[in-house]
Formats: structure tokens, sequence, C-alpha cells
């Protein structure tokens, strides 16, 4: 076979130089972790040269065996891990899944209500931008003066309006979603409730945000986010899974398998449905329940430290992993904030926030999550550094224009030499090669 190193140098460089930038900076992407090796090396797996349609059992093409096994592990891995009665592993990501629960559950046209993506909604969750949007008429509710969901009015406009479907879940939401409160609100006009927990997957599987899967209709999560696994999607149903849909009849479930294949997949990706059974199972080990702790405390501890620097922490902090700043109020736009920070080995994204007045490329928030910072092993008594280099970068950076700026070289040098000195101190355990650890692939065995 040769490495890729001998086969394709160019390309083994650049995974090389990718799992180098992996270990050296700081990454406080809130919808990123870092999986478990042995789950991209099953993703690499040649189950993956395996083309079977359908479902196990009932596939459109010889030879699924193995795959009907893994799928049928996969699954029963996902419904253990969340106490679903229902999961259908196939979808290629979350925003599919929503699609799918979309097209399962409403005609063109119809009327469902999302959080808007300036409140920290997703695009699919009925954005101008999306499909989700365009199909249907798609409502969206936002927040209070707080920062938070504003249930009031989004049980007004539930009356007003008769949704059909209603989704709660967001991308950019610090607190805890109250998913009973909104399924209470569904309730009142007969809409379906879909949860989407896909920034919040890893810690409702470890039991530190409440689970929607018995509360909601139908729950969707992506499986790389906080999850650990692949690329990949995941639409879960609790309690509800026999309750009727549209047509007064069909069950959910049964409607789900047919949403995903075949009205909106075609072929699923085995070596990924491996990849979701491996991060499943070790998302159920203690290691990962405590990894889920710390991400909460750590996250409690960052926004502490950033508010006590001066920073505004929208709603004045958080219950989950994620910590948003309002960059205007140091006189920074999102992307200038952004830029910035990267340049001294720090990444974190820009975010829209309630009453941006920038741009979506632009934006007036930062959006900053602590999933690897706690896989790295930091504790919260390791956010009081963080905190500091965040707020370093951000108060040494003079603004020329909304996406111009000027930094001082040495506070650049300064703060690249601490995140140096974190990492290697709190390494990551990415033992690769090439970006990927072939030597756990069973090839050729
Ligand atoms: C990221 C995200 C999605 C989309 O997930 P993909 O798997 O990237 O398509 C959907 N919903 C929410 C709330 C998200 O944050």
């Amino acid at each position: 076979m040769g490495s890729l190193h001998t086969r394709d140098p160019e390309l083994a460089a650049m995974l090389d130089a990718e799992v180098r930038q992996q270990n050296s900076t700081l990454a406080m992407i809130a919808s990123a972790s870092i999986a478990d090796p042995s789950v991209l090396a099953v993703g690499g797996a040649a189950l993956s040269n395996v083309t079977a349609e359908g479902y196990p059992g009932a596939r459109y093409h010889p030879g699924a065996q193995q795959f009907d096994q893994v799928e049928d592990l996969a699954v029963r891995r996902a419904k253990q891990l969340f106490g679903a009665q229902y999961a259908n592993v196939q979808p290629h990501s979350c925003s599919s899944a929503n699609l799918a629960v979309l097209a399962a559950l409403l005609k063109p046209g119809d009327t469902f209500l999302g959080l808007g993506l300036d409140a920290g909604g997703h695009l699919t969750h009925g954005s101008r931008a999306s499909v989700s949007g365009r199909h249907y008429n798609a409502l969206s509710y936002g927040l209070d003066a707080s920062g938070r969901i504003d249930f009031d009015r989004l049980g007004d406009l539930v009356l007003e309006h008769r949704p059909q479907l209603l989704i709660a879940g967001a991308s950019a939401y610090p607190r805890t979603v109250d998913f009973a409160r909104f399924r209470a609100i569904a309730d009142t006009v007969g809409a379906y409730l879909l949860a989407d927990i896909s920034h919040i997957a890893g810690l409702v599987a470890a039991g530190y945000h409440p689970s929607p899967v018995d509360v909601a209709h139908l729950t969707t999560t992506s499986t790389y986010k906080q999850l650990g696994g692949p690329r990949g999607g995941l639409i879960l149903s609790g309690q509800d899974h026999m309750a009727p849909g549209p047509d007064g009849r069909t069950p959910l479930s049964r409607l789900m398998q047919r949403a995903v294949f075949p009205q909106s997949q075609g072929t699923p990706s085995p070596a990924s449905i491996a990849a979701k059974a491996r991060a499943f199972a070790v998302a159920a080990e203690p290691a990962f329940g405590e990894t889920a702790r710390l991400i909460v405390l750590n996250a409690r501890a960052l926004a502490a430290e950033l508010s006590a620097l001066g920073h505004r922490v929208l709603t004045g902090g958080t219950d989950n992993h994620m910590v948003l700043i309002d960059t205007m109020n140091v006189g920074l736009t999102g992307v200038v904030a952004e830029r910035a920070l990267e340049e001294c080995g720090i990444l974190a994204n820009r975010n829209r926030i309630p009453g941006d007045t920038k741009p979506p490329l632009v934006t007036s928030g930062l959006r900053l999550g602590t999933n690897i910072l706690a896989q790295r092993g930091m504790g919260p008594e390791r956010m009081r550094d963080c905190a500091r280099l965040l707020h370093t970068v951000l108060s040494g950076t003079r603004p020329r224009t909304d996406t111009e700026y000027l930094t001082d070289p040495a506070l650049v040098a300064l703060v690249r030499e601490e995140v140096r000195w974190l990492c290697a101190r709190h390494p990551l355990s990415i033992d690769t090669t090439a970006g990927v650890p072939v030597d756990l692939i069973g090839v050729g065995t």
C-alpha cells in the first residue's frame, strides 16, 4: 500500500498541518469537539465501499449483511444513549434531518415557528436563506429583554398563527432550553414539537441538560458538534414515536423512516454510521460524562471571568457550553475580534447577537465554547488564563474599519507563546498519521 506520505505527499502534508494546528491552537469553537481517534478510524473503514439503499433487512442492494448489523448497532446505541424509542442514524447532517422532518410534517405553505436567526436560531429553523424559510410559512419568535426565550410572546404567536410545528433549539443560546414549556405551548394548538439539540447533545446525553426526547415529538441533532461523532445527523423520538402524523394515522417513526429515505436522501453512508455507533459508545463512557461536567463548569467560569474583566456577556452568564459576548462593547466588530484572536492562536467565531446592526459576515458578537477546552482536560481554574488571554487580545486590538484592525506584534507574540504553553500543558489526544489514525482501521486483515 505505501503510506499516504509516499503516495500523496501533497495531501498528507496538508493533513499533518491540520493536526499540528489542532494541537497548538486554543479552539473555543462552540460547534466543534475532538472526535475520539477510534471514531475517526471507523469513519474510514472499508464498510464505506458498501452501497445499500434502504434500511436493515430491507435493502435495495445485496451484500449488506455486515452493514445491517452495524446500522442496527448504531440505532440500538443511539436509543440507549438518549433513552429514545426510535432512532434514525442515516441523516447526512442535522440540516438534512431537519429538512426531512419539515417535509414529513408539513405541506408547502404550512406554518411553523422557529427561533429567529439573530436570536440564535439555525438556518433550517425558517431562515429565508434556507429552503425551510422558502417552502413554508416560517415565522420566528425571539428573546426578551434579558436575552432569554420570550415564552409569553411565543404563546401569543402560536395562538395567533396556529402553526403545525414548533421548533425549539438553537445555535447560539447560552441558557437551558425549557422543552416542557415549549411542549405546553405547542399543545395549545395541537402543533408538533421538534427539539433540535445539535449544540447540546453531549450535555443531554450526559445528563447536564434536560432531555427533550420524551418531551418533544421528535428530536434532531448533529453528531459531530458536542457528541464527538462523525459529520452527520440523527433523528430521535421518545414516548411520542407512535403518535399519528398529519394524516391522523401513520406513526411518526414510520413517517421519519420514509422522510429520510427515499424522500430526502439516497444511499446512507455506511462508514459514517459505523462511526456514529462508535461515538455513541464513547459518549456512554464515564469519561464523557466527566468531560460534560467540565464543559459546563468551564463555561460558567469563563463567563464570570470575562464579565469581571468588563466584557458584556449576553444573558449575564451561561448554563451550557457557550458564552456569547458583545464585542462592540470593546469597540470591535465580531469579525475583527475573530481575526485578531486567530492571529494569536485562539479560535472563536463571530456571531450575530440580538439587535445586531452589522451584516452577517461582520456581526457584533463572538461565540465562545468550552467543549474542546474541557476535552483538553482544562478545569474551571484554567478559565482565568483563557479569559485573560481573550481580554488581552480584544483590548489590545485597534479597529480601523469594521473589518480591518491593527495589533501590536509584541502582544501577538506574547499571547501566541502563552497559547502554545497552555496547549502543551493540556495536550489533545490526536495521535495520527497524516491526520488519519491508519493503524486502527482493519484494512486487509
Ligand atoms: C449546526 C446546527 C444544525 C446543522 O447541523 P449540520 O449537521 O451542520 O447540518 C442544525 N441545527 C442547529 C441548532 C445547529 O446548531
